[in-house]
């Protein structure tokens, strides 16, 4: 059976590279979404020829059905007609690159619809994910990894026989494009300097949370969720030519890594073809022309996200949610030239003392946490 895709976050890194992926295996398109790309959405549309197309921007989507009039594609507008796309009836597996914690509703629409998911978009897990495996498990969804380090972590759980001998997982990171410098070093650094990733080709957003390494934090709660992990027997270590993707070590000390050339196609691949593979058009690694690999201890002191991140999900409830809000504020007042690079984690630290104690919660609390934290960046 042909397999039918909706791919949400269409027209950004992980959304294209899908596209890619999906055009090579001869996969089906039912549903596109994205922000606000009008002009190659349209274009997406007319070569996968889906049945319904959504942007968030409801100018956008105005200009989509003018450009699509010719066509009988469905055109929808906002978060509702993402939320469509989510559960579009024909698709099988919806693939979530939303970036930011937009992406959390859809996920929700597209459990309810029972669609398998490729999630790409971590936030959803770091924002809502007691919502989001509560609703899996009463509906019986499976939840597929994408990011590159969970890829890598699922792969390598592949050979773990039983789960209760699993010691802990051992995340990796780049470091990104300011590994090894001070915070001194870091006070005037521009939005330029921390949009040149030196490995991975993402989205402005994940590239300046790769360069406070707030990424690796928030892939530390979306590991604590897509693998029912204890936040301390999930380690990190920088390792700075991303080959090897992440690991996990058993309770004899024996560890497995999955490893490849730094290229979303292969775990985007995996997991639409999951438990199959196949030739992917990513390169074979050569390790010889690697030379040598390197580690290294992360360097908390400077890179304080990480942490912070830890301490959130330690804390439990909400805190996850309300850090993730604030970064996502304080990182695109960075880019907007508003604020300097150390205060983003200033800002995002900020609002934990700040938000109130929730044991249990619900999608419009989730919200609320949101609009909070943003408010207290804004006016920090
Ligand atoms: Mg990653």
């Amino acid at each position: 059976m042909t397999k039918v895709l909706s791919v949400l976050g269409s027209t950004g890194s992980i959304g294209t590279q899908s596209l890619d992926v999906a055009r090579k295996r001869g996969y089906r398109v039912s549903a596109l979404a994205a922000y606000s790309n009008a002009e190659l959405i349209e274009k997406q549309a007319r070569e996968f020829k889906p049945e319904t197309v959504a942007l968030v921007d409801e100018k956008a989507a105005a200009d989509l059905k003018t450009r699509l009039a010719d066509t009988d594609i469905k055109v929808r507008a906002g978060l509702e007609g993402v939320c469509e796309c989510a559960s579009e009836k024909n698709c099988d597996t919806v693939l979530n690159s939303v970036v930011g914690m937009a992406g959390l509703k859809p996920t929700l629409a597209a459990i309810e619809a029972k669609k398998k998911i490729a999630l790409a978009n971590k936030e959803t897990l770091v924002a809502g994910g007691k919502l989001v495996y509560e609703k899996a498990d009463e509906y019986g969804v499976e939840i597929l990894p994408v990011d590159s380090e969970h890829s890598a972590i699922f792969q390598c759980l592949q050979g773990c026989y039983d789960k209760k001998q699993l010691k802990k997982l051992i995340l990796t990171a780049s470091g990104g494009p300011f590994f090894g410098k001070t915070i001194e070093e870091l006070k005037n650094v521009t939005v330029e300097n921390a949009l040149k990733h030196p490995n991975w080709s993402m989205g402005a957003k994940i590239t300046i949370d790769s360069a406070t390494m707030m990424n690796k934090g928030l892939e530390l709660i979306e590991a604590v969720w897509l693998f029912k992990m204890k936040p301390e027997d999930i380690d990190i270590v920088v390792h700075r030519e991303s080959i090897v993707h992440s690991l996990i070590e058993f309770d004899d000390n024996s560890v497995l890594a999955q490893l490849g050339l730094p290229d979303m196609r292969i775990p985007i691949q995996y997991a639409l073809t999951y438990p199959d593979r196949f030739e992917s058009p990513v390169g074979e690694l050569d390790l010889a022309k690697c030379g040598s690999l390197t580690f290294f201890e992360p360097d908390y002191d400077t890179f304080k996200c990480i942490n912070l991140c830890r301490k959130a999900i330690s804390l439990g409830g909400l805190y996850p949610a309300a850090v993730n809000s604030a970064n996502e504020q304080a990182n695109k007042m960075f880019r907007e030239g508003k604020i300097g690079f150390l205060d983003i984690y200033e800002r995002s630290a900020s609002v934990l003392e700040k938000i109130p104690v929730y044991d249990s919660y619900t999608y419009e609390d989730v919200m609320e946490i949101d609009a909070l934290a943003r408010e207290l960046v804004e006016n920090y």
